[in-house]
């Protein structure tokens, strides 16, 4: 079995040694084959050249360098393309994830696909970081269905397969967990230890949450609606245009039959408005429709995921 570590360095020049010394330690120490792969999100410090001489001397490591800074999730995924190891592993390169735990990692994905670390004792601010973090945690579980108390650990473990089927857009390499499980992963959490970032900055601020909240959107939309959009944006338009017609017809009784002018009434707009409006919403739907027939017809993407196939022929 391959090991692949994953670990995205946007200007961590004082880190990476340190890392790179760490994650040796521990490797050496395990029974598998591995890799370290360390991508270089356009950095504009030493980070690339620290690396470079790293990669000479260990032929273990491989560097990718990003034309610019592209964040980490594409970091992350530009790991995911070019890793062979059986099992990938993905953490921080800022030493607040701990390499001495892998191993536990590499036994707990035994009968998993998934394996997320969980910063239970997390040395993180408290108000721009743990708190949001909370919310965010509680929100994303809650929406996705996938329960986990800590989305935003970078310390994870993939079996191969997940990460090679993923498509990962935005700040979305978060959810893999929340993603994957559509595919019908099996997930485990587990504790890991975390420390304070002792050099450098965080490339984060408060802002982040903003992000992780609409790509929360995407995914919960993707998740249930992604092969019917028809089914999410046809009631809502249906319901719009049914009430805009009922009052539109409200004020058609009172014009013709009882005489009084509608001109001046406020009602009237809304009643065109909500007609308008919902013929949109119920075209939305059906362009939507058209989408992702031709995203699942030009590319045979099936929509469905098969486990195993049992047949004699
Ligand atoms: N990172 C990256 N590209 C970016 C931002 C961050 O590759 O655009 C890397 C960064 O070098 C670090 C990891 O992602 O290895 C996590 O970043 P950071 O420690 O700033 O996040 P925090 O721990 O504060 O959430
Ligand atoms: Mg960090």
């Amino acid at each position: 079995m391959i090991i692949s570590v994953v670990i995205p360095l946007y200007n961590e020049e004082q880190n990476i040694k340190i890392l790179h010394q760490a994650l040796t330690e521990t490797l050496s120490n395990i029974e598998h084959d591995y890799e370290i792969i360390y991508i270089d999100d356009g950095s504009t410090d030493e980070t690339l050249n620290i690396l470079e001489e790293i990669q000479s001397k260990d032929n273990k490591v491989m560097v990718l360098s990003l034309r610019r800074n592209f964040g980490q999730t594409a970091a992350f995924a530009a790991g995911f393309d070019f890793a062979r190891g059986d099992i990938v592993i993905t953490m921080d390169g800022d030493m607040q994830n701990d390499p001495k735990d892998i191993p536990k990692f590499i036994e707990a994905i035994k009968g998993y696909d998934i394996v997320s670390g969980w910063r239970k004792d997390r040395k993180d601010p408290f108000l721009t970081r743990r708190l949001p973090s909370m919310i965010a945690n509680w929100l994303i579980s809650k929406v996705t269905g996938v329960k986990l108390h800590d989305y935003g650990c970078s310390l994870k473990a993939y079996r191969r397969d997940v990460v090679k089927n993923l498509k990962l857009y935005g700040e979305m390499h978060r959810f893999i967990p929340a993603v994957a499980s559509w595919y019908g992963v099996r997930i485990k959490e587990v504790e890991t230890i975390h420390h304070p970032r002792l050099h450098g900055k965080s490339k984060y601020g408060i802002s982040r949450t903003i992000k992780v909240l609409l790509d929360l959107i995407t995914v919960k939309f993707l998740q249930s609606f992604s092969t019917k959009p028809i089914q999410f944006f046809g009631p809502l338009g249906v319901v719009f245009s049914l009430t805009g017609l009922f009052i539109s017809a409200y004020l058609t009784v009172e014009k013709f039959i009882k005489n009084i002018p509608i001109g001046g009434r406020p009602l009237l707009l809304l009643g065109v408005l909500l007609i308008i409006v919902g013929v949109q919403i119920i075209g939305m739907g059906l362009l939507g429709e058209m989408i992702v027939r031709v995203y699942h017809e030009s590319q045979k993407k099936p929509i469905y995921t098969i486990k195993k196939i049992l047949s004699s022929i």
